[in-house]
């Protein structure tokens, strides 16, 4: 069983999509909460210019950015607890250093 991290649901491990970048080689997301996540994105993605996307070598910053704001529209509460992990990961590779 895993926890999910959006709707905070027990789930056997058949209910997460595989990330080879966790430790358990499992998702965070329930496969549930990433098609509803993956729907929301495509529709607010859907509303902007295509132009805004094309650009992505060429203009890095406005693009993360662009994508960032999606983001926070999109799912805030994820948006929040993402950023706050990233800085807590970040405060801890400092203190190892
Ligand atoms: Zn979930």
């Amino acid at each position: 069983m895993k926890t999910c991290c959006t709707c905070e649901k027990d789930k056997p491990a058949e209910g997460f999509g595989k990330n080879k970048t966790m430790e358990d080689g499992l998702s965070r997301k329930c496969k549930q909460c990433v098609s509803e996540y993956q729907k929301r994105l495509y529709k607010i993605r859907n509303k902007e210019k295509p132009s805004t996307w094309k650009c992505k070598s060429k203009d890095m910053k406005t693009y993360q950015s662009k994508y960032r704001e999606m983001l926070l529209k999109c799912d805030p509460e994820y948006y929040n607890r993402a950023t706050r992990e990233y800085m807590e990961r970040k405060k801890q590779k400092i203190n190892a250093s």
